[in-house]
């Protein structure tokens, strides 16, 4: 049975790149609650108008919606999946185990990196609004302004990630993310990754830690 891949980590951790190589490189399933709900947005259905405005603010979505879009696109009868951006809460973590996961084994992978890094690199991503791929203005900027280097779709900025929003979604995890780490210790299914490393170097580590 493959092993499931829970992405722990802040937002701007590199938990969504990562994800991305793996499903290149090993052939993942990728599911991102934070995608299916911009998702939701995007197409104005009654669930993307109620939790416009929450996601804007950089607060947390309730567990209760989350859990059943997580529900309604995960099948692991398709093989392995990365759950990126779920769990947020305590809870969540407890609902992907015994309603989502059952039997299935897995191990959660924890983005490691310092906050202070983090705002910058927020204000600075772009994402391609054709193919996702994820640039930095400063880091990993595209060989055309405004254009995916793979794709050459539109590059443009996550809502979420003004200033404001950005602090408050590192506070929000700042403040939830110590009883899910600990969560996954007591069960010895934690490993934590050095997120300041290069790219390359993270992604050697993500897939030993998946062996
Ligand atoms: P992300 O793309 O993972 O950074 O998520 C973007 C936003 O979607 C978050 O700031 C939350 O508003 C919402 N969101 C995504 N995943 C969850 C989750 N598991 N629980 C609650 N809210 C979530």
């Amino acid at each position: 049975m493959s092993i499931q891949a829970i992405f722990l980590g802040a937002p701007g951790s590199g938990k969504g790149t990562q994800a991305k190589n793996l499903v290149m490189d090993l052939n993942f399933n990728h599911v991102s609650t934070g995608d299916l709900l911009r998702a939701e947005v995007e197409k104005a259905t009654d669930l993307g108008k109620r939790v416009s405005d929450i996601m804007s603010r950089g607060a947390l979505v309730s567990d209760e919606i989350v859990l059943e879009l997580l529900k309604n696109n995960c099948d692991l009868s398709n093989g392995a999946y990365i759950f990126d951006g779920f769990p947020r809460t305590i809870d969540q973590a407890k609902a992907l185990d015994e309603v989502v996961l059952k039997d299935f084994p897995s191990k959660a992978i924890y983005f490691d990196i310092s906050l202070d890094v983090l705002k910058e690199r927020l204000v600075n991503r772009r994402t391609c609004g054709d193919c996702g791929a994820i640039y930095n203005l400063v880091y990993k900027s595209p060989k055309t302004d405004g254009k995916c280097d793979l794709c050459d779709g539109p590059l443009v900025d996550r809502k979420d990630d003004t200033e404001e929003a950005v602090g408050n979604r590192l506070n929000v995890f700042k403040e939830t993310i110590d009883p899910i780490l600990e969560y996954y210790e007591q069960k010895q299914r934690l490993i934590r990754v050095d997120a300041g490393l290069k790219p390359a170097e993270i992604l050697e580590k993500v897939k030993v830690a998946l062996e």
